[in-house]
């Protein structure tokens, strides 16, 4: 068994925290290859994640693929997960205890993957991976350095761009700044 066959494997039988008493499956992620240099984090499974199994499939996760693709982000070079693998009911945020309970997974996720940069999305990935006093309207699109080697973009969850198309450009030019910074590092 590899070291991500016995993660899965550990993470699906979780129990850690209440999110996992109504829970149809652990959603692990999303990605062709663990071989990436990105990884984008969002909050928690939705409906059809919970569902399916997978992450970023319902209409938010549409909306990411239909941006990313325009940006000629290539499917081989990113991984999608979430700050909690299992569904908060009726999509609500996580609380404290439940991002605490679970960020250990994230955090083996990160270790097996070791992506230069990470894409926070939203601001419950961003209080949990940044600064627990982030603030999104503020601080979106800017980068953030981490041990001299890993970069953080934060942006806003395209769950929230689809409530608010205001916000559809500067999540578009986020991404582009992302992709660019892909570029610049030969990655
Ligand atoms: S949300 Fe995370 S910590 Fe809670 S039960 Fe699911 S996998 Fe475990």
């Amino acid at each position: 068994m590899t070291e991500w066959e016995g993660f899965v494997s550990e993470c699906m039988a979780c129990t850690k925290c209440g999110l996992h008493k109504e829970r149809k499956h652990v959603v692990i992620g999303r990605g062709e290859s663990l071989n990436v240099p990105l990884l984008f984090v969002g909050e928690g499974p939705g409906e059809q994640e919970d569902i399916q199994g997978e992450a970023f499939v319902g209409r938010a996760g549409k909306l990411l693929d239909l941006l990313l693709e325009a940006l000629e982000f290539s499917p081989r070079n990113y991984y999608i997960a979430n700050i909690v693998k299992c569904r908060p009911p009726d999509n609500r945020t996580p609380t404290d205890e439940e991002v605490m309970a679970c960020l250990p997974w994230l955090r083996y996720q990160v270790k097996i993957i070791k992506p230069k940069i990470i894409v926070c999305l939203g601001a419950t990935a961003a209080k949990a991976i940044i600064d627990p006093d982030f603030k999104i309207t503020k601080m979106r699109g800017g980068w953030v350095e981490r041990q001299g080697k890993t970069l953080i973009m934060p942006t806003f969850h395209p769950s929230a761009v689809l409530r608010d198309s205001a916000k559809r450009d500067d999540f578009y030019l986020d991404l582009k700044k992302v992709r660019e910074k892909l570029v610049e590092r030969g990655l």
